[in-house]
């Protein structure tokens, strides 16, 4: 039987795709062969035989020869600009495992020094420190290497910690007797000296000094179009159609879209001027349109990092001989009054949170916020929502709360889970529990600490091993078919786009992908290889590969 959306809608379909293997992430219809389209949306959905039926004169007909098709990919957690990509030193690669020599980044860095002018900050980007050639992480004292006149910072790619030289500290005046302030540290080696590393809240300090290229007026417009365009080009590569923008420039992103180099639909979340524009102003989450809509807020920093080991825990980081337990940036009290204040201004709240303590902290604050001005619906988010335990499942699911969780880590990052030990890792990116407590978790690969694939998400969802072989909390392993629903349905879900987006369901936007192989019958451990043949979204080819 045919489903249409309405019998006038589906004849005469703009296209017809015939002869798939359609996963539609649609309960009701699992799987089919054919689809029709028709003015960017899905106007149909089933067999060969009763879709071709539909055909009219002007009917573009495509025959899928058997290959796969599945629902447009949806990152729900992505620090989008693209400029680093673009114009910035990397000295590690976005996209996928690579190690590096400190040798290697030192010579990217000194290169940029010769032409950075007096004052002004040497930046490299992408760093990894489980990733580097030499087994061990950068120094001050590599960095000394790089210049001893300018300053030089080497962010890691997880954006909570980084790399100093001399004259930076130098600039900022802090040395070895310097105190940590609270929610950050700058990191000492065993005789009490300065490694160069410093952790979140310590890292503001520092970065206040010195200078940074400006750019101004048409010149900055031009640069953050062209990253917005280059970037959009990549996420349609790896199959993205929908992705949650973590800020990045309002006005730009406008252009792009109105030039035609916008390719996927965003989701846009506000942070600081443009939060506070919605504000107020009165535009509540849902403004806009199906390319480009006010979402969530950007995530809001509650504690550290994951993959960087700053995360506020209950228990200390295992090893540890201080006992150490992450960094909590922010006070119980301050995160109350601004979660009140956006909820109140009917924005999605927001908040990362990675730790068992730091959720603890932003659920008590939806909680409070929810119960001041309730809301059915209200679907706050918490990005990363890493390390839980059942308390916390059982709060998640009592506030409707949608988490997004690390998505390209399980397999891009088993390097850094010895930190933790298997007996965290169990609870950790807790696909397994959250879905079976009946939670909607969706998939943040938060580039640029996570490859934005999505295929190699799903692999490591589906296997939970990494590049190297390891495996770490096999108990949250999910099945191919909840992992598509993850990286799709449940992203539409947590922007609260169910109803037009997230499955091959007629009446959706015609978003979709055609994969070479089969991702449900392939080796598991072989699904982030699987090439992507055809990016569509609208019903437009947005990518071909
Ligand atoms: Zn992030």
């Amino acid at each position: 039987m045919v489903r249409a959306a309405g019998e006038m809608r589906a004849r005469d379909p703009d296209l017809i795709v015939v002869n798939g293997k359609v996963y539609t992430v649609d309960s009701r219809r699992p799987t089919a062969e054919s689809f029709a389209v028709k003015d960017g949306r899905f106007v149909a959905v089933g067999s060969t035989t009763d879709i071709r039926a539909l055909a009219g004169v002007n009917t573009e007909i495509f025959d899928a020869q058997h290959m796969t098709i599945v629902p447009g990919f949806n990152d729900s957690h992505n620090h989008a600009p693209g400029n680093e990509l673009l114009y910035e030193a990397l000295v590690g690669n976005p996209y996928d495992v690579e190690f590096v020599s400190i040798a290697s980044i030192i010579d990217k860095l000194r290169e940029r020094a010769a032409s950075t002018p007096a004052d002004t900050w040497v930046e490299g980007y992408f760093y990894d420190d489980t990733k580097s050639k030499d087994e061990r992480a950068l120094t001050m004292h590599d960095l000394d290497l790089v210049s001893n006149d300018l300053p030089v910072v080497v962010i890691h790619r997880g954006g909570h910690t980084a790399f100093y030289n001399s004259k930076a500290f130098k600039m900022a005046d802090v040395g070895k007797s310097t105190p940590n302030p609270p929610g950050g540290t700058y990191d000492r080696d065993a005789n009490g000296e300065l490694t160069g590393r410093v952790t979140d809240n310590a890292r503001t300090h520092i970065d206040a000094v010195g200078k940074r290229r400006q750019y101004v007026g048409e010149e900055a417009l031009r640069r953050d179009r062209d990253g917005l365009a280059y970037i959009s080009k990549q996420f349609v590569r790896f199959g993205l159609t929908s992705v949650c923008h973590e800020s990045g420039n309002l006005h730009a992103l406008q252009q792009v879209r109105e030039r035609g180099d916008l390719l996927h639909r965003v989701s846009y979340e506000a942070d600081g001027p443009e939060l506070e524009a919605m504000i107020s102003g009165g535009m509540a989450t849902g403004l806009g349109d199906e390319w480009l809509r006010l979402g969530a807020t950007c995530e809001h920093g509650v504690d550290g990092s994951f993959s960087e080991r700053t995360m506020a825990m209950s228990v200390p980081y295992p090893g540890s001989k201080v006992g150490y337990r992450g960094n909590l940036t922010e006070s119980q009290d301050v995160l109350n009054t601004w979660c009140e204040r956006v909820h109140r201004a009917g924005i999605q709240m927001n908040c990362h949170a990675n730790g068992d303590v730091a959720i603890d902290h932003v659920l008590t604050a939806y909680e409070r916020a929810l119960r001041l001005v309730p809301q059915p619906d209200a679907r706050p988010k918490i990005t990363h929502c890493t390390l839980v335990n059942d308390e916390l499942v059982r709060r998640i699911k009592a506030i409707g709360a949608v988490p997004a969780l690390f998505t390209s880590y399980a397999y891009y990052n088993p390097d850094k889970f010895h930190f933790y030990g298997e007996a965290l890792m169990k609870r950790c990116m807790a696909f397994r529990t959250l879905m079976d407590a009946g939670v909607p978790a969706a998939a943040g690969s938060d580039f640029d600490p996570g490859p934005f694939s999505p295929l190699m998400g799903i692999q490591g969802m589906v296997t939970r091993t990494g590049w190297n072989g390891e495996v770490w909390g096999a108990n949250q392993r999910i099945s191919v078919a909840e992992a598509l629903q993850v990286n799709t349905l449940n992203g539409a879900y947590a922007t609260r786009e169910e109803r037009v987006k997230g499955s091959i369901t007629p009446g959706k936007f015609a978003d979709y992908v055609m994969l070479a192989e089969d991702l449900h019958t392939i080796d598991a451990g072989k699904i982030k290889d699987i090439k992507v043949l055809r990016t569509v979204v609208d019903g437009v080819t947005r990518y071909q590969g």
